[in-house]
């Protein structure tokens, strides 16, 4: 394209005014209009520069700038277009004066005001009469740059004087207190502010902006007023100005004679130059905004607690900054040629709306969520740290890939253990969902701390963990499962064994882990035995067909074993031994099933297996042993098998498994069992019935094993040769079987157990919330009963959560022994019952269901520390609980067939127990009281299960668990529940038979690769 066709749209500079951005321009100067930059200086004939005092008043204005109206500050003080954009372009650098104000953070929500004071007082000019400005100039130009020669300097006092206010701080009395000082600087004799105007504004931090030195330091020391007084006195005396704008002429006018001086800066087109500011600009001001907050506000406060976030940010400030720069860059290549008349190029439209710009403005949106997140996190961190002398830890830091939350909250309790550390586990996510919960934990947080000084109170941060933490949490050594689950290793294999009573699962795990450590009979023999369980069985032996009892290791007090058809483990017993150096199995021997004590004990059975697989991190195979040849199941193993699977949910299908013991006489098959058991799993569902086949499917003998168990323990043959070979073939096939079920099991994957939701594990979490949240509520009511007598009352009665390492009980019936009196009110203290087996409580002779079952114990306490919103608060948390018992009830009620409530028993016992201590203690009015409100709520309760007994509306899982959520948000109730956990992890570890040290030569590993080529 010609530049021909475009020279009319082009105007070339000849006179242009400029702000003297150098204040060393002087007459004569020489200067580059392209890149607006100031040149050597041309000797000039010194009679022809005259000198004039411009007579005009001081210029004195306030300027009020929001956010949204001005794009550029450089524009307020009118600083001319052109210069304008060689500013923002950075073609030129600004390192100080009156122009830093390109530089100043533009705040959001702030207003921010100048005072512009600009005074020219001389002229230092050139003649008007181009001829004789050239008969005063060099007659040749030794500059290949010049476009322009500076032929008029004007020369005074100018400043700004910059303060930014919050939208609060800002009002019209500051507008016109501002306005006066604006008037008082243009005038010398006049008088200062009032005390009162000076006091309004003396709280303002001014920033100062000039090129003379003088004023600029003002800015530092003194208040508002003292600095305005300061720099009034010093205008009106000072006599040394500077340079303030300049006045040039194209060196193409003046040297028209000479071809090799035709440099000419061409005019932008003001909508260009509008539409670079509006652009570049804000963009500008947000990355710098953005970098600022970054490196003086977050960096240095985040530095060390989010590290890894801090460096990641930095390194894409960087790369935006790098963008940024390009574009810039891009932009001030263009400006640069087409002020030198380079036509060529296509105009700037493309860059101001190219992809470039619009990813450089995507990446810095990202950057500043990116940054306002870091940002309110050090607020927030640094609020922790004052209002509750929290210190911050981010968990991220210690995760590894597939940590769990056990495995978490193992390591915070293992970190720093020297120190008494008292954890508060939230994240972001759970403080944006429920931010005054966040309130109430921290308050309780700072209550411990006051009460015991060397409490280390921690932030735990999960925010940025690939684990996502569902509630918040309280954590400490003390009150802690994690240190105990943390011995549940993820190389363990979990194991779950489940039989009809009278299987022979003791006998079955006994032999099991003897079949693979010897892998015939005779090894056996030669070898040490190893005894998992202590069984005993009657033989007979011998000619005379004599009875002999054979005890085959230690007996076991735990287990009942006289009773034949009940029930011989009562709890969950586990057992443990090594696989190879690194595995080590779990076999979770359970409550048999069918227990003759019937389906009451059944239920409890199958409640304990699942609480009992609740806290296990993973399971790797569910395993139901059978007897071969059945012609019926019991109808509870079918609602066992049911139960399971409802609570674990279909990703446990794959880890089933189906031990036939016995099954010599069936030659090694399940035998008539496989049909009964096809047809139990076909009415439960069609596709059940996949469920079982050969290759989940084990036989096995355990008469060789009690074969090897009565020669160990009579050190005699008792048996013939044939049945040697039987015993002998027997122990072949079953260590076989062995091998083969261990590879299933390893091979298949874990079925995680602690991340479902389901109808049986929703029922089982509200069971296990009853006694917290009813406790909860009765002393919610004490409290509230002891405010009503005395609002004053500064004491408030804490509850103190202690786990057991015991299973115990509370007899309904019995009469409470022991009571405490806290201020005016009596308190229960509870006595533990151990309900053993049998049907029989060990302690009282009251029937067996007069007990509750429970997991801690509590403890009242006086306490001083009281909230100002406390009885309110008390009585919301009370109403919050009774809602969400409505809520539970109505979804059991609706899920379940059992006729037992579970909240009823509860009020009974606190009603009982409230009344016989207002009838037996003196002063206790205000136990007869609290007995009337206990009752009241009773009612209420009552009242609402009536209501809903033919209401057929459901409540959705999803919703229940939310309820679930928000009360484990209340403190003291997810303190109970931590405690629940604490003591069944205690009672299971007491249950617990650990070989694996025993037996470290157990060693299988090799031997299980030789055998692999069998199968
Ligand atoms: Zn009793
Ligand atoms: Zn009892």
């Amino acid at each position: 394209m010609s530049p021909v066709g475009r020279n009319s749209l082009m105007t070339a500079l000849h006179v242009i005014e400029r702000y003297a951005l150098n204040t060393h321009g002087v007459v004569g100067s020489l200067y580059d209009a392209h890149t607006d930059n100031l040149l050597t200086t041309l000797p000039v004939k010194t009679n022809s520069i005259s000198k004039t005092y411009v007579t005009k008043e001081p210029v004195s204005e306030l300027k009020i700038i929001d956010n949204s109206n001005c794009i550029n500050l450089l524009k307020t003080i009118d600083i001319e277009d052109e210069l304008r954009v060689s500013i923002v372009l950075g073609i030129v650098q600004i390192t100080k004066g009156i122009l830093m104000l390109n530089n100043y953070e533009l705040p959001i929500d702030h207003t921010i005001l100048l005072i512009h004071y600009r005074h020219i007082k001389e002229e230092e000019h050139l003649p008007d009469d181009i001829s004789i400005v050239r008969n005063s100039l060099p007659h040749s130009l030794s500059n290949d740059r010049a476009t322009h020669i500076i032929t008029s300097v004007r020369k005074g006092i100018e400043f700004v004087i910059l303060l930014e206010l919050t939208n609060n701080e800002y009002s019209n009395k500051i507008d016109s207190i501002l306005k006066k000082l604006c008037k008082y600087f243009t005038i010398s004799e006049a008088n200062f502010l009032s005390k009162e105007d000076q006091q309004n504004i003396n709280h303002l931090k001014p920033t100062i902006f000039t090129c003379i030195d003088e004023i600029r330091t003002l800015a530092d020391t003194k208040n508002l007023s003292d600095i305005c007084q300061s720099i009034h006195r010093f205008i009106f005396k000072y006599k040394h100005n500077i340079p303030l704008s300049y006045t040039l002429n194209s060196v193409q006018r003046i040297y028209y004679d000479d071809p090799s001086n035709q440099r000419i800066s061409y005019k932008l087109d003001p909508s260009f130059l509008q539409n670079i500011e509006q652009k570049i600009v804000p963009l500008c001001n947000k990355f710098r905004t953005l970098d600022y907050l970054f490196s003086v506000k977050i960096s240095p406060q985040l530095s060390k607690c989010l590290k890894s976030l801090i460096e990641e940010t930095y390194e894409k400030i960087s790369g935006v900054k790098k963008l940024y720069e390009e574009f810039q860059q891009l932009l001030a290549k263009k400006v640069f040629q087409f002020r030198q008349g380079n036509f060529e190029e296509p105009l700037f439209e493309n860059e101001l709306n190219s992809e470039s710009l619009k990813l450089l403005n995507c990446e810095l949106e990202a950057l500043h969520d990116t940054v306002v997140k870091l940002q309110n996190k050090a607020t927030f961190i640094n609020k922790l740290k004052i209002n509750y002398n929290m210190e911050y830890l981010n968990v991220a830091d210690f995760e590894d890939t597939n940590d769990d939350q056990s495995t978490l909250e193992g390591k915070l309790i293992c970190f720093n253990q020297q120190q008494n550390n008292y954890y508060l586990c939230s994240s972001d996510e759970l403080l944006e969902k429920i931010p005054n919960n966040h309130e109430t934990f921290c308050m309780r947080s700072l209550e411990k701390y006051q009460k015991n000084l060397s409490l280390r109170l921690v932030f735990a941060d999960f925010s940025y963990c690939k684990y996502k933490l569902d509630i918040m949490k309280i954590l400490n050594a003390s009150n802690s499962i994690s240190k105990v689950s943390s011995l549940i290793e993820s190389n363990e294999m979990n194991v779950l064994l489940i039989g009809e009573t009278g299987v022979g699962k003791s006998t079955f795990i006994n032999a099991f882990v003897n079949y693979l450590a010897f892998h015939s009979l005779d090894d056996a023999k030669a070898g040490e035995p190893i005894v998992l369980i202590p069984v005993s069985f009657l033989i007979t032996i011998g000619d005379q067909f004599e009875d002999k009892t054979i005890h085959f290791g230690q007996s076991d007090s735990n287990e009942n074993r006289n009773n034949s058809g009940q029930s011989v483990t009562q709890h969950c017993q586990t057992y443990i031994f090594n696989i190879d150096n690194n595995v080590k199995i779990r076999i979770i021997d359970t409550p048999g099933i069918g227990d003759t004590r019937g389906i009451e004990q059944d239920n409890k059975n199958i409640e304990h297996i699942l609480q009992y697989i609740n806290h296990l991190p993973h399971l790797n195979a569910i395993c139901f042993l059978l007897k071969p040849n059945t012609t019926r199941l019991n109808g509870f193993f079918r609602s066992c098998f049911m139960e399971l699977f409802t609570f674990l949910g279909p990703n446990a299908h794959d880890n089933i498994v189906f031990c036939f013991t016995n099954t010599r006489a069936t030659f090694y098959t399940p035998g008539n069992t496989a049909p009964v058991l096809k047809n139990m799993l076909k009415q439960l569902h069609a596709d059940s019935v996949a469920l079982f086949s050969k290759r989940n499917t084990f036989c096995f003998d355990s008469e060789s094993f009690r074969y090897l168990a009565v020669i160990k323990a009579t050190n005699e043959m008792v048996f013939d040769k044939n049945q040697e070979n039987d015993f002998n073939e027997s122990w072949k096939f079953s260590a076989d079987e062995s091998i083969r079920l261990l590879d299933f099991i390893k091979n298949k994957s874990k079925c995680t157990v602690n991340k479902f939701h389901s109808i049986r594990h929703a029922q089982m979490m509200i069971t296990t919330l009853v006694r917290p949240i009813l406790e909860t509520i009765r002393n919610a009511l004490r409290n509230l009963v002891l405010q009503d007598i005395d609002g004053n009352k500064r004491y408030v009665i804490e509850m103190y959560v202690h786990s057991i390492s015991k299973s115990a009980n509370l007899c309904t019936t019995c009469h409470c022994e022991s009571s405490t009196k806290i201020d005016s009110i009596w308190i229960a203290i509870n006595s533990m019952h151990e309900c053993r087996i049998l049907n029989e409580c060990a302690t009282c002779s009251c029937a067996i269901d007069k007990h509750l079952p429970i997991l801690y114990t509590l403890e009242c306490k006086a306490s001083e520390t009281k909230g100002t919103c406390f009885y309110s608060e008390t009585q919301q948390m009370k109403d919050h609980l009774l809602q969400a018992s409505f809520i539970f009830t109505r979804f059991l009620l609706h899920t379940t067939h059992i006729s037992q409530n579970p909240f009823l028993p509860w009020f009974d016992l606190f009603i009982k127990e409230e009344k016989e201590l207002y009838s037996e203690k003196s002063s206790s009015s205000l136990n007869a009281t609290l007995c009337n409100s206990l009752y009241a709520v009773r009612k209420k309760y009552v009242e609402y299960l009536n209501e809903i007994k033919n209401d057929q509306e459901e409540i959705q899982l999803d919703s229940v668990y939310k309820c679930i959520e928000e009360i484990l948000m209340h403190p003291i109730i997810s303190e109970q529940m931590e405690a629940i956990k604490t003591s069944q992890m205690k009672i299971l570890k007491d249950h617990e038979h650990d070989v694996s040290l025993q037996h470290p030569h157990m060693n299988m590993n090799e031997f299980l690769n030789s055998q692999t080529n069998n199968f």
